[in-house]
């Protein structure tokens, strides 16, 4: 018996993209279900025989789905809340749909934070998987919920591989990760829900193996989490209920994202077969598991990284290996990545573009599997027949390491001489709010927006036909000053305070800059699901960080030159840039994360001295960057601030300094918050009424601050008498004298029939309020 490899999921949307496509055209009605669900088995018979083709032993099955595994998951148990069509039995695609997308199909709104806020149609609330840019649909669980299994997806998906001759083992979300990531309509615990759930799995694993499946993968990462005793309890008693029902059917228990931790324990006295590390994250406790885990117990040693893009050394990897093989019998031992496969692209075949060296040294999905099978290889002693690729492998991460193009001693000397000075204002808040106030007179309750105006189909066609060769340099740019001078006299006649340029020739808010920085690449085809049928493709950081001209500063000296109101400089901060990237794993991420930091800063000192008097940087992955264990949050947040206090504290007290973040939940970060000391914080608050607006006046926040007015997020024109009615809310919790009026976020996913109605009502309401406020009791607002 030899070890065996085993993968733990792949990525879904085809090589070429194939389900996005299916899908859109499904949706828009130009082909049916009997196509959409074909194109779906095409990809996993590809997958599958994929896999089989690299040699992978242990192949998942049920880790397809058309749009997010946990809503299959949700649907396949009958969680279904009312209103979707559906009552027992076989859920239709129109059901499921309607929960992906919301009843109505058709205006999916983005605002290109990688953050789908769901567009006021009721579809499922959208979130984050764990700590990826996946976003899955939150399981709603009304009262008194019951559950059935509608389908047996597992089991199809079992079936249907074993009719192309492939054995798998089927993926299946665990009882209680299921629970917690989904939340119960009345504030219950969906903890609660356990016991109710459990006869499903039991059928659902009763029929795989009745079927014949000797093996099932049942994905707990919730066990890379702070856990309450109670979460762990029940951990205890489903895994008890499922051995007990289903003794002879093998449960693999995964585990990903992360250590085991605290809840090592509890983990490894599970009654399963099987349970997978994370080795990547979990390194430090790999060896140690090993070592204590009960014999029985079959160890997936997650070994490649299955979160990041970057060749092995295999050469390390088979040392760290060695001891841990001596230990335990070849067939107790899994080789496995860290964790699905799903958060990287497919293969690297398209990257004919990129830098030779740097191509040598990725890996994607289907690259992974191929080191996996070299690694069975050494360890079943044929290594001399892999000799080769292992030396590939060392000599890619070599060359890395000393590579000219990876190391810039400049950027390097930088980072090595910064001083804490450097990440400080000159002056505090309350000295520089005051030369602010005489630099720019500004009104009270001044207007804003968050900087992209409507990208229409006019200037998307234009940058590609630019992008294709098509149309010249001098006509595109021709193109994006009209636009951007036409937003300027719009703003004007309208009436707004602190004028955007608009950002009309920006593709993305990391990409733009990116392109710009040394130390980026830039894939062809690296796509990555970021939720249902759209896709980001992350660019690289793969070196040092650099910014070597300006990259904003024309556009904002052209839009100033329109006009005697301020136009803000408008840039993306240094954790979003990191955030939304895939990140080199030779140094630590605080240091990119501070390499990204200088080169804003650069930008930001050249904005300055181009005459642009405020500056907003963006960070709206702040938050999300936050690791999964409270432990790490304060090593987190503070290399975090840092980095944008670095990134804009190059200037003079009367420049202001911005932010913007688009969501609200500031709850747990406040302190982080106030430690950006950005004169000016704007965010999302339009849909909560303002109460997400709390937090701030309970932490007396110093600064100013722009709760959203606007739901962006929605066609819908808001009136002046909402608008007024919010900002009233507002100023019961915060000062008014620190608050602005903006949107929510950026407007480049909107119309100009909507936006314009909405600003110019945005404007009035603002007048409004200043002149009642001036007719009552000056600055406070009486509640
Ligand atoms: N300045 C960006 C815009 O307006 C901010 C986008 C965002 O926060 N996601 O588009
Ligand atoms: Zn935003």
């Amino acid at each position: 018996m030899s070890i065996k490899t085993a993968n733990l999921g792949f990525p879904r949307i085809g090589r070429k993209r194939e389900l996005k496509f299916a899908l859109e055209a499904y949706w828009a009605g130009k082909s049916d279900e009997a196509t959409l669900l074909q194109v779906a088995r095409d990809l996993r018979h590809r997958h599958w025989k994929l896999q089989q083709e690299h040699g992978i032993d242990i192949i998942p099955s049920n880790d397809f789905s058309l749009y997010d595994h946990v809503l299959d998951h949700a649907v396949m148990v009958g969680a279904i809340p009312d209103g979707y069509g559906w009552t027992e039995g076989q859920v239709s695609l129109e059901t499921y749909f309607a929960l992906a997308r919301g009843k109505r199909a058709g205006d999916a709104a983005d605002c290109g934070c990688a953050n789908p806020h769901g567009t006021g149609r009721p579809a499922l609330e959208m979130t984050k998987w764990f700590d990826t840019n996946y976003h899955y649909l939150v399981p709603e669980f009304q009262a008194g919920q019951a559950f059935s299994l509608t389908g047996n997806r597992p089991l199809d998906a079992f079936l249907e591989a074993r009719e192309i001759g492939i054995h798998t083992r089927p993926v299946i979300l665990g009882p209680v990760t299921f629970l917690k990531l989904g939340k119960a309509r009345d504030g219950s615990d969906p903890l609660d829900l356990l016991d109710r759930l459990l006869p499903v799995y039991r059928q659902m694993l009763a029929e795989l193996h009745e079927a014949g499946a000797d093996w099932v993968q049942i994905d707990e990462p919730c066990l890379a989490l702070d856990l309450t005793d109670k979460a762990r309890d029940c951990l205890t008693r489903a895994f008890s209920a499922l051995a007990q029902a289903v003794p002879d059917l093998s449960v693999m228990v995964a585990s990903y994202f992360g250590a085991y931790g605290d809840n090592l324990e509890a983990a490894l006295a599970l009654p399963v077969d099987g349970a997978h590390i994370d080795g990547i994250r979990g390194a430090d406790e790999l060896n140690r598991i090993v070592a204590n885990a009960p014999p029985h117990l079959t160890l997936s040693l997650g070994v490649l990284d299955g979160r990041n893009i970057w060749r092995a050394d295999l050469d390390a990897v088979l040392r760290d290996l060695a001891p841990l093989v001596g230990q335990r019998a070849a067939d107790r031992l899994q080789l496995a990545p860290s964790c699905s496969l799903l958060h990287l692209p497919y293969d690297l075949a398209d990257e004919t573009a990129l830098d030779l060296e740097l191509r040598a040294s990725l890996s994607f999905a289907t690259e992974k599997l191929e080191e996996l099978a070299v690694l069975k290889q050494a360890l079943s002693g044929n290594r001399e027949t892999v000799e080769t690729r292992i030396g590939a492998s060392v000599r890619a991460v070599a060359m890395r390491r000393a590579s000219r193009k990876v190391h810039d001693p400049l950027v390097e000397g930088r980072l090595a001489s910064l001083t804490p000075e450097m990440a400080k204002r000159t002056s505090p808040f309350a000295a520089r709010k005051a030369v602010q106030a005489h630099h720019l007179s500004l009104p009270p309750l001044p207007t804003t927006t968050i900087g992209s105006f409507p990208q229409t189909s006019e200037v998307r066609a234009a940058r590609a036909a630019h992008q294709r060769g098509e149309l010249s340099y001098i006509d595109y740019r021709a193109l994006l000053e009209r636009e951007t001078e036409a937003a300027i006299r719009w703003q004007e006649d309208i009436g707004i305070d602190v004028l955007v340029h608009g950002e009309f020739e920006r593709n993305d808010m990391v990409q733009y800059f990116a392109e710009q920085m040394d130390g980026y690449a830039f894939t062809r085809s690296g796509w990555v699901q970021s939720y249902g049928s759209r896709c980001v493709r992350p660019p690289i950081i793969f070196g040092d960080v650099s910014r070597p001209r300006p990259m904003t500063v024309d556009w904002a000296e052209f839009a100033q030159s329109k006009t005697a109101k301020p136009v803000k400089g408008m840039l993306t901060g240094p954790v979003t840039m990191l955030q939304w990237s895939f990140v080199r794993d030779d140094i630590p991420r605080a240091e990119v994360c501070r390499q990204i930091a200088l080169a804003i800063r650069d930008e930001v000192t050249d904005l300055e001295a181009a005459g642009i008097a405020i500056i907003q940087i963006d960070e709206p992955a702040l938050r999300e960057g936050l690791p999964l264990r409270r432990d790490d949050w304060q090593y987190y947040l503070e290399w975090a601030t840092e980095s944008f206090r670095l990134s804009a504290s190059s200037v003079a007290d009367q420049t202001q300094i911005h932010t913007h973040m688009c969501y609200s939940e500031f709850n747990d970060i406040m302190p982080a918050i106030v430690a950006l000391d950005a004169d000016v914080i704007s965010i999302e608050t339009s849909r909560s009424k303002m109460e997400l607006l709390d937090v701030f006046g309970d932490t007396s926040y110093p600064n100013e601050i722009g709760p959203g007015v606007y739901d962006i997020h929605s066609p819908r024109v808001p009136t002046v008498e909402e608008m007024v009615e919010l900002l009233e809310a507002a100023a019961r919790r915060i000062d008014a004298e620190q608050l602005w009026v903006n949107p929510d976020c950026g407007l480049k996913t909107r119309g100009w029939a909507e936006v314009k109605p909405a600003l110019a009502n945005m404007v009035s309401a603002a007048r409004l309020l200043r002149k009642r406020m001036s007719e009552t009791d000056g600055w406070r607002i009486s509640a």
